[in-house]
């Protein structure tokens, strides 16, 4: 029997709001031990929780860009569990009215478009950190993170695959990023994830038993851990055996997931109102602003840029880059060259150039005017591509605007007959070997005697030309 696998995901994002989600402490990755935090967000009894107006905003750009249903009013409540790195004993969260429902998320697997379902987002407060200190066998705790801000994104079990589940993460964190309310810095643990996976023979509609997985803190781990739950399930029922739900932990050292409880119920939290916390109330004024200052999307990015002609690649490249999709955009309004020619540019010559220097394109002497100016020169022929990379390099060199670089540097192109065939003449002359092989059908030979001819003009000659005289003079 054949076996289908369903996927749905539980992703919690760490908001990049200034301070935490209930007190006024100042979070930044990396801070040293216990030193970014308050009475308040280490539970000591007898403080009061104030919500962040940012953390709300920030869960309603996610929310409306996700076409959520919002809840005008929703509220907070408790989650009651004992751990460590819970030090009031309940997690502050939502239960039965969170902020936003029934969204849907767009994404492109294996070059299709994909929606997946959302069934909420919800606010909640993250733990603090367990350090398990192999030097004396212990465990310490590091309350920094104590109440940074999340968004819990609840999906449907509307995933099919490890790799269609890859790509749906992939999409929120870019989506997340480009809502600018969360770093997306997987290696930070600023995204992580609970996999919910089930199998069912093909063509069954009842879903089969679902096993939880917790501390999924990578893409890829994600995508491991569906695989192997996806297999032991399988080879489970292939040989008879039942399993019940329970949640299993995602091992990442021995890439196996292992049972952590079973049986676990919504009841055993014991969820109830939060009262120190007064009813989140949005109107209709704030969030029709919150609306409207949505960027665009990423898909939808994606989409336009693939209408102009740009390619696959280079279009989700634009569409992740903010800054080199602004210094795109900006290049478009300047001048009127393809948008193909431009993004080649871009994700070539000049990320390059870029790299080179270690700085951002907003940083660098390039700006939309001077490099229109270099594709102008080469589209009346006075650079070409070769040419046009040495302007800009120079640029970021010694300076100076493309025009005074072509004069200094002397890079006018050659278009010149006359002067261009004694050149080739001379090429020719020396490469007796290739114009052989050529003739014995070497097709490369003839690329490399432009090549030749391009490196004796150092890089100035008009390639058009160049091609048209050794194509007569051989
Ligand atoms: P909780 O984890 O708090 O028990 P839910 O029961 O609502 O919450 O389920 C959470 C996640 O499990 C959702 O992402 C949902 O899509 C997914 N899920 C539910 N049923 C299944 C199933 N049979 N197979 C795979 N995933 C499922
Ligand atoms: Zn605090
Ligand atoms: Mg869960």
């Amino acid at each position: 029997m054949n076996y289908e696998t369903v996927i749905g995901l539980e992703i919690h994002a760490e908001l990049s709001t200034k301070t935490k989600a209930f007190c006024s402490c100042e979070y930044k990755f990396g801070g040293e031990v216990n030193t970014q935090c308050c009475p308040g967000c280490m539970g000591m009894p007898g403080t009061l929780p104030v919500l962040n107006k940012n953390v709300v905003e920030y869960a309603l750009r996610m929310g409306l860009a996700t076409d959520c249903e919002i809840n005008k009013i929703s509220k907070h409540d408790r989650k009651n569990y004992f751990y460590p790195d819970l030090a009031k004993g309940y997690q502050i969260t939502q239960a039965d009215i969170p902020i936003c429902e029934n969204g849907r998320v767009e994404f492109y697997h294996k070059g299709e478009k994909r929606i997946v379902r959302l069934t909420r987002i919800h606010i909640e407060e993250d733990t603090a950190k367990l350090l398990h200190d192999d030097s004396f066998k212990g465990t310490l705790l590091d309350f920094n993170r104590s109440g940074v801000p999340l968004i819990e994104i609840v999906s449907e079990p509307d995933l099919r695959s490890a790799e269609e589940a890859k790509d749906y993460l992939e999409a929120v964190r870019m989506l997340l990023m480009a809502l600018n309310i969360c770093n997306g810095q997987m290696q930070e643990g600023t995204i992580r994830c609970d996999v919910n996976v089930s199998v069912r023979p093909v063509g069954e509609k009842k879903f089969g038993t679902r096993v939880e997985m917790k501390n999924v803190n990578t893409f890829s781990g994600a995508m491991l851990a569906i695989e192997y739950e996806s297999n032991r399930q399988i080879n489970l029922l292939r040989a008879g055996k039942n399993f019940s739900q329970e949640t299993r932990r995602w091992d990442e050292n021995k890439n196996a997931s292992v049972t952590m409880r079973t049986k676990e119920d919504a009841a055993d939290y014991r969820y109830f109102h939060d009262t120190d916390l007064t009813p989140i109330v949005i109107d209709d004024e704030w969030l029709a602003e919150i609306k409207n200052s949505l960027p665009e999307l990423p898909v939808a990015k994606f989409d336009r840029y693939r209408s102009m002609g740009i390619s696959e690649a280079e279009s989700w490249l634009l569409a992740e880059n903010s800054d080199k999709a602004e210094f795109f955009e900006k290049c478009t309004r300047v001048g009127n060259f393809p948008a193909k020619t431009i993004a080649h540019w871009i994700f070539g010559a000049i990320t390059a150039r870029l790299n080179k220097s270690f700085v951002t394109i907003e940083k660098s002497p390039l700006t939309a005017e001077n490099f229109c100016e270099i594709l102008s020169m080469i589209e009346k022929g006075i650079l070409n591509n070769d040419t046009g990379k040495i302007v800009l390099d120079e640029m970021f060199t010694n300076g100076g605007s493309p025009d005074e670089i072509v004069q200094k540097l002397s890079l006018v192109q050659v278009s010149d007959e006359e002067e261009l065939k004694k050149l080739v003449e001379e090429v020719l002359k020396n490469n007796t070997q290739s114009i052989a092989d050529y003739k014995n059908g070497k097709k490369n030979a003839f690329t490399f005697l432009v090549g030749q001819c391009m490196k004796a003009s150092k890089g100035k000659a008009n390639p058009q030309i160049i091609n048209k005289l050794i194509n007569e003079l051989m």
